[in-house]
């Protein structure tokens, strides 16, 4: 069995901003005992993070989960490619003129003249780099961060909480959440490695 991660992204945050967000959040979820203050090697893909705290089960539905559970919470802060870890990128949509293009043929295989410069729009991200490319259909250019994956399938930004291997985030909790990221609109990644 592999490892599971929900990774709540704050999609609007800017690079100054995103330190101080991430220590109101890391705040309030201590102070609220779904985490506890002290780091610990609970994480995978960064050193540390916290670990589920006393009322850490207030966060999730634990049905069919054997709880409690070990793993903990890694905090993101800085430019990332956060995406759900499997699998090809199928679509993105442009955020002028909302038309789709299709990242992979019938067989889900990708066409890769398509995906190329998208390829290297995320590459860029990762690299530093803010790569701007004209959508296909309408010909505007389009800020990396302004594509809309299919499926979340990639969400480019600065902050992110990942849990790992928790049971699943309530709705509630996530709603909680993105009201200590100043109301920025989120998104809810999951994925498997
Ligand atoms: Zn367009």
């Amino acid at each position: 069995m592999g490892d599971w991660f929900q990774t709540i992204v704050d999609v609007q945050a800017t690079p100054q901003e995103a330190e101080t967000l991430a220590a109101d959040v890391r705040s309030w979820l201590i102070s609220s005992g779904i985490v506890s203050a002290e780091p610990t090697h609970c994480v995978l893909g960064a050193d540390v993070g916290h670990p589920p705290g006393p009322r850490a089960e207030t966060a999730v539905d634990p049905s069919g989960w054997s709880v409690p559970w070990h793993d903990g919470l890694a905090i993101t802060v800085g430019r990332t490619v956060f995406d759900a870890g499997q699998g090809d990128p199928m679509a993105v949509t442009c955020p002028h003129c909302s038309t789709t293009t299709h990242l992979a043929d019938e067989r889900f295989e990708l066409k890769y003249e398509v995906w190329e410069p998208f390829r290297e729009v995320v590459r860029g991200w990762d690299e530093g780099d803010d790569i701007v490319i004209a959508c296909p259909a309408c010909t505007q250019p389009v800020e990396p961060t302004s594509w809309r994956w299919t499926d979340d399938y990639f969400v480019l930004a600065y902050l992110g909480f990942t849990f790992w291997n928790w049971p699943p985030l309530r709705p509630q909790f996530v709603d909680d959440l993105a009201r200590h990221l100043a109301d920025h609109r989120t998104v809810l990644l999951e994925g498997k490695l």
